[in-house]
């Protein structure tokens, strides 16, 4: 029978495993899983080098006509004082970021239909106009009209994360949506040549192991320029109140190790979540197979309001805090800032 530390080296050798093998390695050892931290490493070196790309996250509106059962911003939640960013205010965070080594800006929001395919397309290609960063787009599901309007505007980017593989699962997380829909968004994005980011949620209510490590290999099949995952956690305003963390919180990190094995080309970025399981979690997966990091941008006052799970990082703070924050972080880390746009590395 092979070893977890075999089945590391056929990952690192080979990018591929079985789901049965994936499952073996979520439940490896601390020596197996210091391996698998140290290979994915490795990986990320020899693959994407030693540039951490900064992409400075912007949630530009908190309104949302979707109802996901994980998410603090649901719809339904009326807790949520909602709110929209200006175009002005946009720009005015867009022009701060160049200053501080960010090269990308992530526009985040819920689906919030204000934002029509004109009204978005006058924000990217003013962001376009009169700045240097690439623009990611994050704002859900779109027709395809929509997005290709979107990158003839200047949008390089898009993510859009499929949450799960599972139908059955995902129908039991989004009363409003489908699965297939969702996938299809995805494959008109990378049919329009926009660089695509997709991924998933670590221990949603009732997911199985084999259900995480078909997650991962899903993520794999898609051959995506980015992967985005992160653990879910439970908001007390939703249908998923009180749901404890499904797993201990070393196999989270198992799994961005994985995906590195497995996608040795994509980036990954070392999502803000993982902050809320260990206060330095981020660093954390920095050194275990990431090399995007995102920090949050949205101006004051409006952060506290885009509170998708409890515990987020950085609420107080504002994005000059961010910014100089994640700085020390690298050079701690002993890394470098990406100077350039960080653009897939599959093209
Ligand atoms: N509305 C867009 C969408 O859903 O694609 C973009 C914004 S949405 C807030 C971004 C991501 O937040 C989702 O893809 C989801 O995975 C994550 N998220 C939502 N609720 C969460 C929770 N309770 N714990 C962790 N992540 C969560
Ligand atoms: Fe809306 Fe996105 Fe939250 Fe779903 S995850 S409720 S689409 S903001």
């Amino acid at each position: 029978m092979e070893t977890v530390t075999n089945l590391i080296e056929k990952a690192y050798i080979y990018h591929t495993l079985t789901v049965d093998e994936v499952i073996k390695i979520l439940m490896a050892d601390k020596e197996e899983t210091d391996y698998l931290y140290k290979q994915a490493d490795l990986m990320r070196k020899e693959k994407m080098g030693d540039e951490i790309y900064l992409r400075g996250i912007v949630e530009f509106s908190n309104y949302c006509v979707k109802d996901c059962n994980y998410c603090g911003i649901r719809r339904s939640n009326k807790q949520v004082t909602r709110y929209r960013l200006t175009l002005e205010d946009i720009l005015t965070v867009c022009k701060k970021m160049e200053t501080v080594k960010q090269t990308t800006v992530v526009l985040q929001s819920g689906e919030d239909s204000y934002y029509t395919k004109e009204k978005m397309g006058d924000i990217i290609s003013a962001i376009r106009s009169e700045t240097s960063l690439a623009i990611t787009v994050s704002s859900g599901e779109r027709d395809i009209e929509t997005y290709a309007y979107w990158k003839a505007k200047g949008m390089d980017r898009y993510l859009l994360r499929f949450e799960t593989s599972s139908p059955d699962l995902f129908a039991v997380c989004h009363p409003d949506d489908d699965l297939d829909y969702r996938l299809r968004c995805l494959a008109n994005l990378k049919m329009l040549g926009v660089q695509t980011g997709s991924g998933f949620l670590i221990g949603l209510p009732k997911e199985t192991l084999a259900q995480l490590s078909a997650d991962i290999l899903f993520a794999t099949s898609l051959e995506l320029d980015m992967i985005g995952v992160g653990p879910f956690i439970a908001h007390e305003s939703t249908p998923f109140k009180g749901a404890p963390l499904a797993y201990n919180r070393e196999l989270y990190f198992r799994v961005i190790a994985i995906l590195r094995l497995l996608n040795p080309k994509a980036h990954i970025p070392a999502t803000t979540a993982f902050d809320a399981l260990l206060p330095e979690g981020r660093d954390l997966l920095l050194a275990r197979g990431a090399n995007v990091f995102m920090p949050n941008m949205t101006p004051q006052p409006f952060r506290q309001y885009y509170q998708l799970y409890p515990g987020k990082p950085c609420l107080d703070e504002d994005g000059d805090d961010c910014a100089f924050c994640i700085l020390g972080r690298i050079n701690r880390l002993g890394r470098k800032v990406g100077n350039d746009a960080g653009h897939s590395k599959r093209i």
